[in-house]
């Protein structure tokens, strides 16, 4: 089956007085129906930025210099502006660590949802705020018949995230880029907020794109993940393969930095060192400065993605072994 979306030796490139800064070097993943793609690494490390190619959101004059970015087959890295947008709204959905990023402070959230459903529908005004109704109840806000005219500063910020995925979810889109959608909500809604996400998106058959810098979310939430650092995908795999046999130095880095998964303390913080600026890479493998296990081709030869097209690591400690000498 084709994969819902398809990212293809993806580059985005910003211009500076310094000259070109790399922020997303040659990234290539994919995701399936209904299946979870989380993204970590520290920041910096073009997460957010490969979010924000992928919903033609990057903004000048940063470009995507090069590579591919398909929805369901059919590439969305080259559409004019207008296109995009509806793209943007129908099949794409985006949910920012910020509510009020999605939320306009001066509508009705009624106002909003309806609108939104109305983009993308042919529904009356009656139908698009009972369906309204209907998506704030599924996302648990509670008397929603009374808060659906209420204004998004009315909300605490986790009622307000929930909104926001209402909001996400109006046009039933196939696939919807999270970008740490927890990050500004306290810890103990946290959890509520992801649960969330992951059940509507898995009753909707929704894909999502979940960016975080947080490994414990990562292991609760996602099926698969890619780990980045410096622009580049380190790692990626299924999660728990990632998590209990990470093969690159740098995620059993960041696996040492979750004392127990589930207790959610998953900062990227206990490497020594820290990632370098996008203006100022390490030549051959980005990491080789801080990394343990490095080797002297490290220094000189950057590695690509490694391994059996399942489970694979940037690293040259999984150069394939040559066959058939005897
Ligand atoms: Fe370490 Fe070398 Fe692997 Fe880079 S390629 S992670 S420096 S061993
Ligand atoms: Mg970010």
């Amino acid at each position: 089956a084709t994969p819902v979306l398809e990212v293809k030796n993806l580059r985005v490139e910003f211009p500076t007085r310094r000259g070109t800064l790399v922020a997303v070097d040659d990234i290539s993943l994919t995701i399936d129906e209904g299946e979870v793609l989380g993204v970590v690494g520290e920041s910096g490390a073009g997460k957010s930025m490969t979010g924000a190619a992928i919903i033609g959101l990057i903004e000048p004059p940063g470009r995507i210099a090069e590579g591919q970015i398909l929805l369901n087959g059919r590439r969305i890295d080259n559409l004019p502006y207008e296109l995009m947008r509806r793209v943007r709204g129908k099949e794409i959905g985006a949910i920012f660590q910020d509510p009020l990023t999605s939320l306009n402070p001066l509508y009705q959230v009624s106002e909003q949802l309806v609108e939104t459903i109305q983009t993308h529908t042919n529904l009356t005004d009656r139908q698009a705020r009972q369906r309204a109704l209907d998506l704030l109840k599924e996302v648990g806000i509670p008397a929603a018949e009374e808060r659906i005219d209420h204004y998004p500063h009315q909300f605490s910020g986790g009622m307000r995230q929930r909104v926001v995925i209402a909001l996400a979810l109006c046009a039933e889109p196939k696939l919807i880029i999270a970008d740490e959608p927890t990050t500004a909500l306290d810890v103990s809604i946290q959890a509520q907020i992801i649960t969330l996400l992951k059940r509507l998106c898995a009753e909707h058959g929704t894909s999502v794109m979940l960016v975080t810098h947080d490994m414990g979310v990562i292991a609760e939430t996602a099926d698969r993940v890619a780990v980045m650092y410096a622009g580049r995908v380190a790692e990626i795999g299924p999660v728990q393969d990632v998590i209990k046999r990470a093969k690159h130095p740098y995620t059993e880095g960041l696996m040492g930095a979750i004392p127990a998964l589930g207790n959610r303390v998953g900062k990227l913080t206990q490497i020594d060192g820290s990632m370098p600026r996008l203006t100022d890479i390490p030549n051959g493998c980005a990491f080789h400065p801080r990394c343990p296990r490095v080797m002297f081709k490290c220094h000189t030869v950057r590695p690509d993605l490694m391994g059996d097209g399942r489970h694979d690591a940037s690293c040259w400690l999984h150069e394939p072994v040559e066959e058939g000498v005897v």
